[in-house]
């Protein structure tokens, strides 16, 4: 017996840019062609790792690819992780407090040096996430599909505190 796919992993990828976007929209969120250009599809599923060091970050997706950024590097490329994210469901582990905006800090330009003492505020100082978007003045991507599996795994998330 299959499982009926639960509507909110289908998404609508958009013919014209690539991008997915929500089942129920007109028209496609990043270039705003319609949603007659577009097919359903259902959300693939990605392990996002970071990587952290004072000269070297890599965001890792299991499938599609990685991304470096080191001194003298091209810039990241963030039109293609954004376009991953848009069409994922990403897995991490403790991603909530870290990942997600450590790489959303990423995407945003932050240097190498940056980016690694950003990791480090949010591991010596405990930052929450929501202290960290607000401390680098940055949006809390909530468009992300997401899970954390600090969450769903009860043993592990007694750790946190
Ligand atoms: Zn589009």
């Amino acid at each position: 017996m299959t499982l009926p796919i639960p509507p909110s992993n289908m998404i609508r990828i958009c013919e014209q840019c690539e991008h997915g976007y929500h089942i129920n929209a007109a028209v496609c969120p990043h270039c705003g062609c319609s949603s007659m250009m577009s097919y359903s599809d259902r959300r693939a599923v990605e392990v996002l790792d970071l990587e952290v060091y004072r000269d070297y970050f890599l965001c890792k997706f299991e499938h599609s690819g990685e991304f470096q950024l080191f001194p003298g590097s091209t810039p990241l490329d963030v039109a293609a992780i954004v376009k991953i994210l848009s069409k994922t469901t990403i897995v991490t582990f403790n991603g909530n407090s870290f990942d997600i905006p450590v790489l959303t800090y990423a995407c945003s330009g932050a240097t190498n040096e940056q980016i690694k003492q950003a990791c480090d505020a949010i591991i010596q100082q405990n930052l929450r996430s929501w202290q960290f978007y607000d401390a680098y003045g940055l949006q809390r991507p909530d468009w992300i599909d997401h899970i954390d599996l600090i969450e769903v795994s009860p043993g592990q998330a007694s750790l946190k505190a």
